[in-house]
């Protein structure tokens, strides 16, 4: 079974939707480098398709009919979005899971000191990361700084053309003989990642008077102190914009497509759906699944299946618990995330009858895992059935794939947390190279394919 490249199937018009979409794509990327951004972007695209708030509607005591639609952000940080089915939310949902939260490196609490005229963020990374790749390339700091009487400074700096970007420095070739013959994972150590932020001294100051000249300028622009970064959330991100990669812009190179480029067709198709649905619509956009869906907008916390029973109490009879464990437990769900691309420079970690090959269209992947499918969802045959029956009726180009080859390594998505509801659930998303790198790289038709894929199975999924 060799799947065909799904461009070739494209009519003029075909290219023009799928460019389109990736032109909408790419603006929701450059607007969304942390996971409170996209956040904030999916509340935008919410309310301006007819959205309202799930918490607005429970406060004012509305009852939901078929066809309402609501949002729910939990903490800025992950955010949900239904649209109230014709069949009782206890009947089941489709759901489209996808997480909002990137690899980076994160500031630490006490960060700010000074070396030698030279001012720096000391920093802890996030997620799985090749330290090594962040050194010597521009990067931009996006995030909050919370004040003790709770009012807040959000920041994107290193963005716009005339911002002021950061760095961390590398060794000089010149020098760096051990370092070269070093493993990779201690080529650049984790300690090593200390953020360039400074190197102007603040006239008068007889000691750390650079530190001084960047606590003033933060004082003067910002009205913080050095104390606020005690309560202070700063991602650490490439800078710059999303990108058109190669002669044919066939594909697109940027920050975070793990997992914003499944997340955005995910909203998207709930978001885009016209009409009352049969049965309740969900896209689930969470927090922390880089660090293993902990914390209380991680995939583990309840708040998922708290608001989910808030929605039943708005839109049918109360909320009885069994209600709420019969939404869950007769539900559909795509967990939605990216899959590792076959890479021909690296085709030895990969099994090519069983990998994601870009352009080959939306990827489902039965299981994910690690040493003999541990820790993995590993969706019903009888569900995969049931997801063939609708990509093929939607004319959606679909391959199946595996993370790699058997015992070379792993990974683990959002699916099985889902899956304890007892849910059918599996893992389909968009081939990504370099997955994991500060730019990573996916095909424009792959995304179009996904999101014609979800919107597909928002409207023909139900019970089978
Ligand atoms: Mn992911
Ligand atoms: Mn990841």
């Amino acid at each position: 079974m060799v799947k065909k490249n799904a461009w070739e199937q494209y009519d003029e018009q075909e290219m023009r939707k799928a460019e389109a979409f990736a032109a909408a794509y790419r603006a929701f990327l450059d607007g969304g480098k942390t996971e409170r951004e996209c956040v904030a972007e999916g509340v935008e695209e919410a309310k301006a398709k007819g959205f309202i708030s799930l918490w607005d509607a429970l406060k004012e005591g509305r009852r939901l009919q078929p066809g309402d639609r609501v949002y729910a952000d939990w903490m800025g940080k992950s955010l949900m979005a239904f649209i109230v089915g014709t069949h009782p939310v206890s009947e089941g949902m489709n759901i489209l899971g996808a997480h909002i939260d990137s690899p980076r490196v994160d500031v630490k609490q006490n960060p700010l000191y000074e070396d030698e005229g030279i001012a720096y963020l000391d920093t802890h990374y996030y997620g799985g990361i090749k330290k090594y790749q962040w050194v010597a390339q521009p990067l931009a700091l996006h995030g909050v700084i919370v004040r003790r009487d709770g009012t807040k400074v959000t920041l994107a700096l290193g963005e716009k053309d005339d911002d002021p970007v950061f760095c961390f420095s590398d060794l000089l070739i010149h020098l760096a003989q051990d370092q070269m013959s070093k493993k990779a994972s201690e080529v650049v150590e984790g300690e090593t990642l200390n953020l360039i932020v400074g190197g102007l001294p603040l006239k008068g100051e007889e000691k750390d008077s650079v530190k001084q000249g960047v606590l003033k300028l933060l004082k003067d622009q910002y009205d913080i102190e050095e104390e606020d970064f005690l309560s202070a959330e700063l991602e650490i991100v490439p800078a710059g914009k999303c990108r058109d990669l190669g002669f044919d812009r066939s594909m697109l190179l940027g920050y975070g497509h793990d997992d914003r480029v499944c997340a955005y067709p995910s909203l998207r198709a709930v978001t885009d759906f016209e009409g009352t649905p049969d049965y309740t619509l969900c896209a689930i956009l969470t927090d922390k699944e880089e660090i293993g869906s902990v914390g209380a907008t991680g995939m583990n916390s309840n708040f998922f299946e708290n608001t989910v029973a808030e929605l039943c109490t708005l839109a049918q009879e109360g909320c009885a618990d069994l209600n709420l464990r019969r939404a869950l437990r007769n539900s559909r769900m795509l967990s939605s995330d990216v899959s590792a691309g076959f890479d021909p420079n690296f085709a030895s970690v990969f099994e090519k009858k069983n990998a994601a090959i870009l352009s080959r269209g939306v990827c489902f992947n039965k299981f994910t895992g690690r040493g003999g499918k541990g820790g993995s969802n590993d969706a019903n045959a009888e569900y995969i059935a049931e997801i063939r029956r609708i990509m093929d009726g939607a004319n959606v180009d679909f391959q199946t794939a595996e993370l790699g080859r058997v015992d070379v390594g792993g990974g683990g998505t959002i699916a099985y947390m889902c899956a304890k509801y007892g849910m059918n659930v599996i893992d389909a998303g968009i081939a990504v190279l370099s997955m994991h790198a500060p730019y990573e790289i996916i095909a424009k038709c792959d995304l179009w394919e996904a999101y014609k894929g979800y919107c597909a199975f928002l409207k023909e999924a139900k019970p089978f």
